[in-house]
């Protein structure tokens, strides 16, 4: 497909972070998309990291991976599940990949002799990363959230690049959106517009003039606060739309459309406005908020302070619950705290499911370990992912196929059963960044599994982050106790899932890849359906 003239839509944001500018980018995105049109989101931000994944989850939140193997901002995660289109590489740009690579030109010369500068050549990088996520991903219209607030040191140049883009390209080509806070002061109970006053000011300081803002508030604006800011900001009256907080974040895209926020987006872009059918996300966003019943899944994991560590697995588990028509509770385990043996019963006494997700390093292993062992022997339905899989492999070889020293390598070096072992060549990699095994990898799934009932396919694709892997050592020995191998790469026959027989367990599973990445909420993760189906 041949893309002509792109559109680029920017999204900044003012007065303070986390606005949920990545939620009103994927709410944009599904709106344009619901008219047909095709349309990416890219990410940029401004930190020095060449990606997050070398950054711990308190940081930023959970490391998304795209199908191409990209450890990128978990906002990405939003954009896919909104617009239902796989991202990529490009979609993530970091200011680190930016001076990298401005660097590595330099190293080898190819700026001929002359200086190179923040401005044409950073600027530069930064603009032909945009252009080629609309060339890259065939899109009509990219949407380009900047992260961080307008007025950050780090993100000047950003600005300055989305400032030149709309040279470069064409007014009716450029649509600026600014994201922005009217706090209301509880003492007078009164919706005040100076900070955005001020933010729009250092935009336009920038050299940039929003054509729209979207402000978050907490009660309705009232026709003389959208006229004030309207008059202070040159934004029209009919452009400042309002996004309230909501109850489900997929309310937001129905929130944006009664106040017409595509319409006013499409004219700035001088496209035609196109017939929308959003009767299948209404749809949802029902099933979300009328729930039949409710059930209690524990979470125990290590990062469980910020619930945006893991939030692919929690809206995984909201999707398949609405399509079950139930709403999930989620009880947060912090795993070292079940490492005290009292306090098992305690704290998972109450749940109706238990989920160990992925994790890196050893604090809290022994608790997930014991989770597993308690979800086993009592038959409470399990579901681990990646390090939740693994450890999941050393309970039932420590509980059940009397291999009590297992282990895996990356906590136990030296174990004299090392169910859990490095994959294939990642032994000798000393770098962090990007070296595990990244990305979609196919999986065949065996004959007669509770996997091969629940996808209802004999071979699927999944995505990985993960070092280490099942060590086909042990294979027999686990097997022979009654552990079942429901998933390979057929490659080089690396176990991608295991699972225990519904006649010993209602629903034990375990994957080395992470299901939730795919999971979105029109078309919920069949595994994560099967767990939820079976939570009682
Ligand atoms: N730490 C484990 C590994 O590297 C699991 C990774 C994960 O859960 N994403 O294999």
């Amino acid at each position: 497909m041949t893309i002509n003239n792109p559109k680029y839509i920017f999204i900044t944001g003012g007065v303070v972070s986390s606005l949920g500018k990545g939620i009103i980018a994927s709410s944009l995105g599904l709106l344009l998309k619901e008219r047909g049109f095709r349309v990416t989101i890219q990410k940029l931000d401004p930190y020095l990291n060449v990606d997050p994944g070398t950054m711990s989850p308190y940081q930023h939140g959970e490391v998304f991976v795209t199908e191409d193997g990209a450890e990128t901002d978990l906002d990405l995660g939003h954009y896919e599940r909104f617009i239902g289109r796989n991202l990529f590489k490009i979609n993530n740009v970091t200011a680190g990949q930016i001076y990298s690579s401005v660097i590595n030109k330099e190293r080898k010369g190819e700026y001929l002799g002359g200086t190179v500068q923040m401005v044409p050549h950073v600027s530069n990088q930064i603009k032909t990363k945009i252009f080629e996520a609309a060339y890259k991903t065939e899109s009509e219209i990219v949407i380009v959230e900047v992260g961080g607030t307008v007025g950050d040191i780090e993100s000047l140049i950003f600005l300055e690049s989305i400032r030149q883009i709309r040279k470069d390209v064409g007014s009716s080509s450029v649509a600026y959106i600014h994201v922005t806070l009217i706090p209301n002061l509880r003492a007078i109970n009164e919706l005040k517009t100076k900070p955005t006053q001020h933010s729009v000011e250092v935009l336009r300081g920038r050299g940039i003039n929003p054509d729209i803002l979207v402000c978050r508030v907490e009660k309705s604006l009232s026709k003389q606060i959208r006229e004030k800011l309207s008059l202070f900001t040159d934004v029209s009256f009919e452009s400042v739309i309002e996004c309230r907080d909501v109850k489900s974040i997929y309310e937001v895209p129905l929130n944006l459309e009664e106040q017409s926020l595509t319409k006013r987006v499409l004219q700035k872009l001088h496209l035609e406005e196109r017939p929308s059918d959003l009767s299948n996300w209404k749809n949802i966003v029902e099933k979300i908020k009328t729930p039949a019943r409710k059930v209690k899944v524990a979470i125990v994991g290590k990062y469980t302070k910020l619930g945006d560590a893991y939030i692919s697995v929690t809206e995984a588990l909201r999707h398949a619950a609405a399509h079950e028509g139930c709403e999930v509770e989620i009880k947060w385990i912090l795993s070292e705290d079940l490492e005290e043996s009292d306090k098992i019963k305690e704290l998972l006494g109450d749940v109706n499911g238990i989920l160990v997700p992925g994790g890196f390093g050893d604090r809290g292993i022994e608790g997930k370990i014991r989770a597993i062992q308690y979800a086993r022997e009592n038959k409470i339905p399990f579901f681990g992912l990646c390090l939740g899989m693994q450890c999941a492999v050393i309970e039932f070889a420590r509980n059940v196929a009397d291999l009590s020293a297992a282990h895996s390598t990356e906590f136990a070096n030296d174990t004299p059963h090392p169910v859990i072992d490095f994959l294939p060549g990642q032994s000798d990699s000393t770098d962090k960044g990007g070296t595990m095994r990244l990305g979609s990898y196919p999986c065949e799934l065996g004959e007669n599994t509770i996997a091969q009932k629940l996808y209802n396919a004999s071979l699927i694709h999944e995505r990985h982050r993960h070092r280490y892997e099942f060590n086909n050592l042990f294979e027999n020995k686990l097997t022979e106790a009654g552990l079942i191998i429901s998933g390979r790469f057929p490659e080089q026959k690396l176990v991608e899932i295991i699972e225990l027989p519904v006649s010993e367990h209602p629903f034990f599973i375990g994957t080395q890849f992470h299901p939730e990445y795919k999971s979105r909420p029109d078309l919920p993760h069949p595994l994560f359906r099967g767990f939820i189906s079976a939570l009682k």
